[in-house]
């Protein structure tokens, strides 16, 4: 059957009118008052004259309204874009005028500042929302973001066209309107992680998010709709968030436990709780909850699948966290440029490879070529880059035909990552175009280096990346952060890898931190450590 992805959630609230959709720390929305809230929400955006095409941003961690305001703007046909509230005013002013935003949903917290912005950007209308708008206790000590604050809602100096989401909401009256849509119709412009540069907008279509739903659910096939919970720990300003824990449960009637602040303890909280069924998360999180003491009193047996995506999980989180949980991780990949996923570990039935992302998804083909022509396939086993092919890849980038061209080159999406295939036609990444680092003339992937690394007792996460070396033009170093309470030496690890490497790649500095650099989804980001060690050297 071919739907769009908004008649997905129409389809789940006649379906399972009275399941739950969405819990947000036990205040429940069913898929009826979703479906209602939806419709009225886009009566609001049409008194207020967005119409097709149009762009409309959304400024909120994971919140009922944030989910509410997305599907609205999906039944307009309007572009939702999704910003991610933790960036600075300089990010935003981007995303807002690259993506010709002229209405904003955000969070109160956030207002001011927002109405502020209006004087950079085209954002001219603002809907703020409160986290105390939905909860089901006057105070909720589960997560900080809530527990923290004394009031549940911030002050907002009144502005022209500044409204608050409850008010607007509870004065329209639900309606049926929903645009004409067609299959390539842009639905959102979906930015980039920003881990290597400046993030780029992405045009996805109706057809890639819609396909990418039913790609989804092609790899449960057993698991039937109503009837599951996922953890909605993923950002969903993030697009494996968006797909995988949004629209995917949204499309197939299950509930979603939303997590604003997703680490170790909320999400062992959450877990202890509310008993999801389903955990998609990024591989910082598997650490940040292998670490937390509070692992040895949480019953993780109501998890029946978990998902690692967005970055390396390494090898040796894994199998401590499958230890402790006794289920199994299934890994896999993707990109905002393919909504995002293009593979996965096989979930039942079927090997699963550690280490590997596992095989492509239904209907995408995946090859690995050249990596300076881009083009010639290479023999099974050898290193290249990846190139996928299918109905998710994007049409293009916003405002940006020369990275379009470069990167949909042939009509293969250019991942930009390296990788190899083995002869079961499993894919292993190996590492990012951007991050090789060219030591004496040999290719060294950081990847290999971290991954030994991970295995060191001591080490609970470390990151390499290339530094200016007077003989060989470039060389490892290390950032390590230690598990707590352990101490080590630079020369005792050196020391480790050197047992465990060949001696091109071992790292020539150990540099102990008490943390890394991160992305707001839990990526280590190289590209800062790199500027810090080249303002070193300068
Ligand atoms: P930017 O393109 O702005 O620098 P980004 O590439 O991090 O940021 P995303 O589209 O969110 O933005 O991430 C896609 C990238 O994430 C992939 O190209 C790949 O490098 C990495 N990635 C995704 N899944 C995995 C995985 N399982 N293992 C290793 N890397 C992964
Ligand atoms: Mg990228």
């Amino acid at each position: 059957e071919t739907l769009f992805l908004v008649d997905f959630l129409e389809r789940s609230a006649d379906r399972f009118p009275e399941n739950t959709a969405l819990n947000f720390q036990g205040y429940k929305v069913t898929y009826r008052e979703l479906d209602r809230m939806v419709r009225s929400m886009v009566a609001v955006y049409k008194e207020m004259g967005v119409k097709k095409g149009d762009s409309v941003a959304i400024l909120l961690p994971n919140v009922i309204p944030c989910v509410v305001a997305y599907y609205a703007i999906l039944r307009l046909g309007a572009v939702a874009v999704m910003n991610n509230p933790l960036y600075t005013d300089r990010e935003l002013t981007h995303q807002f005028n690259d993506s010709g935003a002229t209405l904003l949903v955000t969070l109160d917290l956030l207002a001011d500042r927002m109405v502020a912005l209006r004087q950079t950007t085209g954002i001219r209308k603002i809907i703020y929302t409160s986290i105390g708008d939905y909860l089901p206790f006057p105070k909720n000590l589960l997560f900080p973001l809530v527990g923290k604050r004394k009031k549940l809602a911030a002050d907002v100096t009144p502005a022209p066209d500044v409204y608050k989401w409850k008010e607007v909401l509870a004065s329209h009256a639900p309606t049926d309107f929903k645009e004409d849509l067609s299959w390539d119709d842009v639905a959102m412009y979906q930015y980039t992680g920003g881990t290597t540069g400046v993030s780029k907008g992405v045009m996805l279509t109706h057809r890639n998010l819609s396909c990418q739903a039913q790609q989804a659910k092609a790899w449960f096939p057993s698991l039937k709709a109503g009837e599951e919970s996922f953890i909605g720990a993923l950002p969903f300003f993030h697009i494996f968030g968006l797909t995988v824990a949004m629209n995917l449960p949204i499309s197939m009637g299950w509930a979603i436990v939303l997590v604003p602040k997703p680490q170790g303890p909320q999400l062992l909280e959450v877990i202890r709780k509310f008993r999801p069924t389903f955990a998609p998360l990024v591989p910082t999180m598997y650490v940040s909850m292998v670490h937390d003491p509070a692992i040895e009193k949480t019953d993780l047996s109501c998890i029946k699948g978990c998902f690692s995506g967005s970055a390396p999980l390494p090898v040796e989180v894994i199998r401590e966290f499958e230890k402790r949980s006794g289920s199994v991780i299934a890994e896999g990949f993707g990109m905002t440029e393919s909504c995002p996923v293009t593979h996965v570990n096989p979930f039942n039935g079927g090997e699963r490879k550690v280490g590997s992302i596992g095989v492509p998804i239904s209907d995408t083909e995946a090859r690995i070529v050249d990596i300076t022509d881009g083009v010639t396939e290479v023999p099974v086993g050898e290193v290249g880059e990846l190139v996928v092919r299918g109905p998710q890849v994007m049409k293009g980038y916003l405002n940006r035909q020369d990275a379009t061209d470069e990167t949909l080159k042939g009509g293969w999406l250019h991942t930009g990552d390296i990788a190899k295939m083995d002869e079961d036609g499993y894919f292993f990444i190996v590492d990012r175009k951007k991050d090789m680092i060219i030591s004496g003339g040999y290719n060294v992937y950081p990847r290999d280096i971290d991954e030994v690394l991970y295995e060191h007792p001591k080490v609970q996460e470390a990151c390499t990346i290339g530094i200016s070396h007077s003989h060989r033009g470039e060389a490892a170093k290390v950032f390590v952060v230690l598990k707590e309470g352990e101490t080590a030496t630079e020369e005792e690890l050196i020391a480790y890898c050197s047992g465990k490497l060949a001696k091109y790649k071992w790292p020539v500095a150990i540099s102990f931190r008490s943390e890394l650099p991160k992305s707001t989804v839990g990526k280590i980001l190289r590209k800062e450590l790199r500027e810090e060690e080249a303002g070193k050297e300068s």
